[in-house]
Parts: C-alpha cells; structure tokens; sequence
C-alpha cells in the first residue's frame, strides 16, 4: 500500500474547475458541489474509464482517491490535473482481489482525506477470447476475484463508513452516500466465443447492484450501476484486441466507441444528489447497442 504523498488540498471545483473534455456545464455549475467535505473512492481510477470519472468527480467537489494496481505513475498523473486544478486527490495502490489490501487501502483513506460518501466500483479486466471449455481455473479466479469479489470488499467497507443506521460503529462519518458499479454491455450480450466468463461476472454485478440497493435503502445509500458499451480504453488491448474498437465501430448503431467521459458523466451523476430518488438502477452508456 502506498500513498502518493500530501493531498492536494484546495477549493471545490464546483465552481471555477474545468472539465476533462469540454468546460463544465451551466447545469453542472448550478448544482453546486455535489460531493462537498466528502471523498469518493474510484477503483481503478488511473486510467480509462475510472480515470474520467475521477476528474469528473474533482469537478463536482469530490476529494478523490484515486486507486491503482500497478501503474503508480498514471494515478500520480490524475491526482496531479485534478490538484492542478485546485481540487483535492490522492493516489492509493491496492489490489481489489485482496481482502486484506481493500482492508488497508480503506484505512489509508480514512487517514489522508475527508470522510468517505462515495465508491465507484470501476476496476476490472477482461482475458483473452476463448469459448468457456477452454477457461483454466486460473482465468476464472482471476476475473470474478477482480470483477465482483473486489467489488464486494469493497462495498462492505464503504457501508460501514457511510451507513446511516443508529448502532453504526467504527470510522466514517455516516452521512449515507453512494456507490456506483461498473457493469458491461457484455452482462446482456453474454459474450459468446470471447469472454462468458467476463459477461457473466457483470452480470453479477448488475444483480449485486439490485439486492444492495434494496439492503441499504433505508440507511442514506443510494446504489446503481452503469452498462458501457464499447468505450475506447486500454481494456482492449489487456484483452488481445487492440483493434477492437477500430474493427467493431461500423456495427456500432452511432458509428463509433464511446468515450471514458461520456460514462463518467453518468457515473457522476448517480454520486450525486442530482440522482437522488434513483437506486437499484443501472444506466446504459452504450450509443444503443
Ligand atoms: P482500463 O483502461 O484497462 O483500466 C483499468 C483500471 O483498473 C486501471 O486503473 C487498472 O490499474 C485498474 N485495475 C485493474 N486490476 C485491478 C485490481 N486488481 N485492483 C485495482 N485496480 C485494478 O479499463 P476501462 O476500459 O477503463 O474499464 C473500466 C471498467 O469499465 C471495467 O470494470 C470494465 O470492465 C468496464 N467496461 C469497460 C468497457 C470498455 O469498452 N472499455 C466496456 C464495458 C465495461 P493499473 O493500470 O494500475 O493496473
């Protein structure tokens, strides 16, 4: 577990702050800072998908931990546009897989930022394409480790800091929140002659998201998830198929991938209050496919 130093401490950018892609929206400006005094958790914030949805958080007043397995120098780089920018973020190493290092990433947070009011459950991975009578044990650890148990720890920690209930105990402020999981297109698809396994592990999420949402109603967290489809990440490459956005973009119903920042926005949303009758709900950000 490390830590990438002092957070960035500063204004909100609710206000004055600039998007990733385009300035921020009158909209956005008028709904104030959503995440105020509150930090958000984004695993897997350094790149793609997590990495917008950072930003877009430090725009909305969220402090922001930013969570990385491996590359430490891509989380520093979003923590540095979004303290840049007169927002508050850190950087936090930590393997979703491990219940231990989700322990110990919580503790780090609990100890270098403002009370926690937001998980977005973003970290995930996908393998190579291969039909599921060729899956290894290995493999199939691997991706329902990553993709729901990781998602699992870390949803039990968030409820403990942010649950509302009288008898909460422990660290956190327990002002509710929200938690937003990171689905797939694939979870309706089923991924067939490539990833099943992946498909059917979002497909848990989505009910994950469903039964938690029902669970935590009454303690001030709200729980929803977002179903992107093709979006134009690294994923593809970790998968075999760096091609694949080029290669699948003319049967595509709008002609092309979508982008990290066209799912953070809907992530953002649903962290904040502007959702604030929606839970158990998942989003889709697919262009229509
Ligand atoms: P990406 O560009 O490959 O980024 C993955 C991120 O997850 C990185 O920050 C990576 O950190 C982190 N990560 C991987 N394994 C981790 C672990 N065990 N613990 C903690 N962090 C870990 O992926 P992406 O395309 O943005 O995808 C983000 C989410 O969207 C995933 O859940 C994915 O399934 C979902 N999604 C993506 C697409 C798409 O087309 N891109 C479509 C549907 C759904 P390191 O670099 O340090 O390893």
């Amino acid at each position: 577990m490390t830590n990438s130093g002092p957070a960035g401490v500063g204004p909100s950018l609710s206000e004055g702050g600039e998007r990733s892609g385009e300035g921020a929206t009158p909209r956005r400006k008028a709904a104030g800072a959503a995440g105020a005094g509150r930090t958000v958790l984004v695993t897997g914030g350094s790149r793609g998908i997590g990495a917008a949805a950072c930003r877009l958080a430090a725009v909305d007043g969220w402090a922001v931990a930013v969570n990385y397995a491996r590359d430490r120098a891509a989380a520093d780089a979003v923590v540095a546009a979004i303290v840049g920018a007169g927002g508050q973020a850190a950087a936090f190493q930590g393997d979703v897989a491990s219940d231990a290092e989700v322990r110990a990433l919580f503790a780090a947070i609990d100890a270098a930022l403002p009370p926690l009011g937001g998980l977005v459950n973003n970290a995930g991975v996908v393998d190579v394409g291969v039909r599921v009578d060729a899956m290894s044990v290995e493999r199939l650890q691997r991706m329902f480790s990553i993709n729901v148990f990781g998602s699992f720890y870390c949803a039990r920690e968030a409820i403990r800091r942010m649950t509302t209930k009288a008898d909460a105990a422990g660290p956190g402020a327990h002002a509710g929140g929200a938690i937003v999981n990171v689905s797939s297109a694939a979870a309706k698809l089923g991924g067939p002659g490539q990833y099943v396994d992946y498909a059917a592990a979002k497909g848990g999420i989505e009910t994950f998201t469903i039964g938690l949402a029902k669970e935590l109603a009454g303690e001030g967290i709200r729980v929803n998830a977002v179903r992107p489809g093709i979006i134009d990440t690294e994923i593809h490459a970790s998968g075999g198929t760096p091609d694949r956005v080029r290669e699948i973009t003319p049967q595509l119903p709008m002609k092309r991938a979508g982008t990290a920042d066209e799912v953070g926005e809907a992530i953002v949303w649903l962290l904040s209050e502007r959702s604030s009758y929606t839970t158990g709900s998942v989003v889709e950000v697919t262009g229509g496919r």
